[in-house]
């Protein structure tokens, strides 16, 4: 009797671990179901052709300054962070502003909560954020990071719009452990959440794909507008010989998307809060 239940046993014993084996695999290969929110920590005026490359001089827009926060597997992750230091203002006032880290608390969330920040490129507005945020890990493409710390600003090199104040703290960031370097295009960096290079928008800027029924882009300053989408132009490239190469990456983009213009979310464009229910400076996306 006890030889034959410790016999019968060890198919139990196999078909337990093999189940445990499969539910572990399944676990890792599940995508969480990300929400993704936008969040306009203010407004401002810009000139139509600066976004657009090719639309008519003189003609004005009112844009939104926009962090993203996507949601699931454990992580609250910003894409993008804003800024909170004044070097640029003179050149670019902003209006009805609200610091990044007052503007999560709208939906629910303390700054140490943030447990990630994906920059899309090293410009003030995007990156000068981060220091509000110091529990959370950050993650850049390689190449912008070596770019911009470096040969940015040797002779030759083009730091327009960066903040060294934001150099200073993206290297803190790395001293501390708390960087992740993005090697390249099409990089999985959570669970169904992929980065893509190729908009050129800085010298290495990225754009990020959120897997799920439907998908999403979040395109950052790689498409500033829905305008580009719509009428095949250029966002502003780190040089103008990236512009066929961005217009390019825009259609990637909206493939990326399922095909849907709407699910590709553009840096700056207001319409994200008209296109997806919003609440005060909330836009539930997804
Ligand atoms: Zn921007």
């Amino acid at each position: 009797m006890k030889r034959l239940a410790w016999l019968s046993s060890i198919p139990l014993i196999a078909l337990a671990a093999l189940f445990a084996e499969f539910a572990h695999v399944s676990a890792n290969a599940a995508t969480p179901d990300y929400s993704i929110e936008a969040i306009r920590y203010g407004s401002a005026q810009d000139e139509v052709a600066g976004l657009v490359m090719g639309a008519p001089k003189d003609e004005k827009i009112e844009i939104a300054m926009v962090i993203w926060l996507i949601r699931g597997g454990g992580h609250n992750i910003l894409f993008d962070s804003g800024y909170h230091r004044d070097t640029f203002l003179k050149y670019f006032p902003t209006t009805d502003y609200l610091r990044p880290d007052e503007a999560v608390k709208l939906v629910g969330l303390q700054p140490d909560e943030i447990t990630d920040i994906v920059i899309s490129h090293a410009h003030w507005d995007h990156l000068g954020g981060i220091d509000l945020f110091p529990k959370a890990n950050v993650w850049i493409q390689k190449e912008e990071f070596n770019y911009y710390t470096g040969a940015a600003w040797q002779p030759g090199g083009d730091h327009g719009g960066i903040d060294p104040d934001d150099v200073q703290q993206l290297v803190k960031r790395n001293t501390e452990g708390r960087l992740r370097l993005v090697n390249g295009d099409n990089v999985e960096i959570f669970p169904g959440i992929r980065a893509y290079t190729g908009g050129h928008h800085t010298f290495s800027s990225q754009y990020i794909r959120i897997e799920g029924g439907p998908p999403f882009v979040l395109a950052s300053d790689n498409c500033y507008l829905y305008r580009n989408l719509a009428e095949h132009k250029a966002s502003a490239t780190f040089t103008d010989a990236y512009h066929a190469a961005n217009i390019k990456n825009q259609e990637r983009m909206i493939q990326l998307a399922g095909g849907n213009p709407d699910r590709v979310i553009p840096g700056h464009d207001f319409a994200q809060f008209q296109k997806y229910p919003t609440t005060g400076r909330i836009a539930k996306i997804k």
